[in-house]
């Protein structure tokens, strides 16, 4: 059997859910269905889940949220009105809808939006699940509560529990199609809780994996994932097949094709998924598999994100330090900073991080802590950064691979910050200044994917 979940473009009108649901009814192993909320209808289209969070801060702050309310329920009463649902089906939408966005009286106010923020998911599915009955096929919404997927209670950055999985494969018994809502679980005590944006993919693939599918297929609104971000280069090159490291190096650093954590309970699993395009299901799309066939491509993958600083800490004979680095990440680590690399030399040491986490006041203080309690003699605070990376299982094998690289970056004139080739066989991080992250991206694809473009 196969789980396939569909993405907020693949449902945001009636049209859209015509598609999904002749693509669920073209192969009966697609047994397992999740889905996200309404996404975007065109360009300046907000989503829904935008909508829904818009919303709870309105009415988290005391202010009247009305029309976003009412732009929200228009969403879902146009969808309903094309699909031909009933007023009566309609009706109790509406009501479900309605419940999910009232503040409850002594409940509290901080668990409002992710409630809030659940309703797009969870409204989407009933409404799949019944426009798929009234196409005559036995279809049924699930419940993330009653099927048993249980999360940690961090509110929206829910993590899958082990039992959840256990709970979870008793969907196999039921009868029908499974029609489930993406993004959200529940505490065991009841307590609703979101994934982090983006996050119907994991509850897709902790479905998955739960139910050890054949494969997890992801319907969203392109036919593949490209070697390249495709609002970089025109048609990019097209990834048949990626190993789930090369996809998750990939998905770190921008590919927003697929949730970054949503990897991980396929790749444990070892379930293949396969990224699809709804308004084009007979391409083949992109396979994310344990092993690649061949290796003949060494790179598979050309990335880069920005918004990232770091921190250069340097002292002499720092190397002979006992101690030095767990004291520089355990002030990161009090000031509640994860960190993304730390590359380093004999006497100097490197920390990046995400800009976003790196707020004014914070690093005055970080500075000023690494200064004072580890005596360093230089600590430098360097922003915007970017990582681009070259991704490819095996890449580091092959001769001259970073040679390539540099030097097709150095044609581009693109200064580099830092090299990061030593700790990971499947990338090589270059860092480079954002405003050339964009040229480094277009020399890499230009010397590894040449043959494309002629
Ligand atoms: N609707 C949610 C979001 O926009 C989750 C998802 O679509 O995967 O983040």
């Amino acid at each position: 059997m196969k789980v396939a979940k569909f993405g907020g473009t693949s449902l945001a009108s009636a049209e859209q859910i015509k598609k999904v649901c002749a693509i669920i009814r073209s192969d009966a192993e697609r047994r397992v269905i999740v889905v996200s909320a309404p996404g975007k209808r065109f360009k300046e289209d907000i989503k829904v889940t935008d909508l829904l969070i818009m919303y709870a801060e309105k009415m988290l702050s005391g202010g009247n949220a009305s029309e976003i309310q009412d732009a929200i329920f228009q969403r879902y009463i146009d969808i309903a009105e094309d699909l031909g649902l009933s007023q009566e089906i309609m009706e109790q939408l509406k009501a479900d809808l309605a419940e999910a966005l009232t503040i409850k009286h002594g409940a509290d106010p901080s668990r409002f939006l992710d409630q809030a923020k659940a309703a797009g998911e969870d409204t989407c599915a009933k409404l799949v699940a019944h426009y798929l009955r009234n196409l005559g096929v036995e279809a049924h919404y699930v419940n993330p509560f009653e099927a048993g997927l249980f999360v940690t209670d961090e509110a929206g950055n829910a993590q899958v529990l082990p039992e959840a999985y256990e709970n979870l494969r008793t969907l196999q018994d039921r009868k029908g199609i499974v029609v489930f809502p993406g993004f959200f679980g529940y505490t065991k005590e009841g307590v609703l809780v979101t994934f982090s944006r983006g996050g119907s993919d994991i509850t897709g693939s902790i479905l998955a994996a739960a139910l050890k599918a054949d494969m997890y297929e992801n319907f969203t609104d392109v036919d593949s994932v490209y070697v390249v971000n495709p609002s970089l280069v025109e048609k990019p090159k097209e990834i048949s097949v990626i190993t789930y490291r090369e996809m998750r190096e990939l998905s770190y650093s921008g590919f927003s094709v697929f949730h970054e954590e949503a990897l991980l309970p396929a790749y444990q699993a070892g379930i293949p998924v396969c990224i699809k395009n709804t308004n084009n299901p007979s391409a083949p799309g992109t396979i994310i598999v344990s092993e690649r066939e061949s290796y003949e491509n060494r790179v598979a993958g050309i990335a880069s994100d920005k918004g990232f600083c770091s921190i250069y800490v340097s002292k002499y004979l720092m190397n002979r330090e006992v101690g030095f680095g767990r004291k520089l990440l355990q002030i990161l680590e009090e000031e509640g900073l994860s960190y993304e690399h730390t590359p380093s030399g004999i006497d100097n040491i490197s920390v990046i991080l995400r800009k976003k986490d790196f707020t004014e006041e914070i690093q005055a203080r970080v500075v000023q802590r690494i200064q004072r309690e580890l005596h360093a003699e230089d600590v430098v605070v360097e922003q915007d950064l970017a990582l681009v990376m070259i991704v490819g299982e095996g890449m580091r094998r092959s001769v001259g691979t970073s040679a390539r690289a540099t030097s097709a970056l150095a044609k581009a004139k693109v200064n580099l910050e830092m090299i990061n080739q030593g700790s990971s066989e499947v990338s090589m991080m270059f860092g480079v200044k954002e405003v050339d992250a964009d040229r480094a991206v277009l020399a890499l694809y230009h010397e590894f994917f040449a043959e494309a473009l002629v």
